[in-house]
């Protein structure tokens, strides 16, 4: 496919499992690119749990996986780069 035709198109992502997180902030506070906020939502805990973005705060997404480690409750539970 031409580069023309995937701009804008991410290249990473990360799924997380809202209800295994607890909210502790640690991979929003250590991804580099500032993917992932604290949503305004509950998960049945009562935490308000991580969401992903494609675009964060510094760019995009870069599938580094530095969340994914760094999670103690194994919320992460996908980190991929879709296409390169
Ligand atoms: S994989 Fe890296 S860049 Fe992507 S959300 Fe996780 S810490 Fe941030
Ligand atoms: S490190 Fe894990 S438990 Fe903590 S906010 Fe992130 S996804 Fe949730």
């Amino acid at each position: 496919m031409p580069e023309s035709l995937v701009v804008g198109l991410p290249k990473s992502r990360v799924v997380v499992d809202a209800e295994r997180c607890k909210g502790c902030d640690l991979c929003v506070v250590v991804c580099p690119q500032r993917n992932l906020h604290l949503s305004e939502r509950f998960n049945r805990m009562g935490y308000h749990p991580v969401e992903f973005r494609y675009h964060g705060g510094r760019g995009d997404c870069t599938a580094c996986g530095l969340c994914y480690w760094v999670c103690p409750d194994f919320a992460i539970t996908e980190v991929s780069r879709l296409r390169p």
